[in-house]
């Protein structure tokens, strides 16, 4: 369990420089805004930004989550159903912290309320 520990942690750097950037990025747009220019593609670049920060976001808060489960002796069982969830999957999907099958209720249930 030890490399998906310092995958998460690696993960989570990664993360961090990214929403530095994603915050860099949405100021820029601003400050191209004050500029006479292209309004509807300034207001685009501004949801892209404002897009990539939300998901960088909730990635790093994902991540974070899953790191503070790593420390419990639960982590690698799924926070649902409490089966377990094989290393393979830990691996391929760090923060993950839930089992596939729980993981497409979840999902499902996302589609749900997002429609
Ligand atoms: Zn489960």
């Amino acid at each position: 369990m030890e490399s998906v520990v310092s995958s998460l942690k690696r993960e989570l750097e990664i993360t961090f420089n990214r929403i530095d950037l994603a915050k860099a990025e949405l100021k820029n747009v601003d400050l191209n805004a004050t500029d006479e220019g292209d309004q509807s593609g300034i207001a685009e670049q501004r949801l892209q930004a404002e897009a990539t920060l939300k998901r960088l976001t909730k990635r790093k808060i994902d991540l974070e989550h899953a790191l503070e489960r790593s420390k419990s002796p639960l982590f690698g069982n799924c926070e649902d159903c409490d089966a377990e969830i094989p290393e393979k999957r830990l691996l391929a999907f760090p923060s993950t912290t839930c089992c596939v099958a729980c993981q497409s209720v979840r999902e499902a249930r996302q589609r749900h309320y997002a429609a």
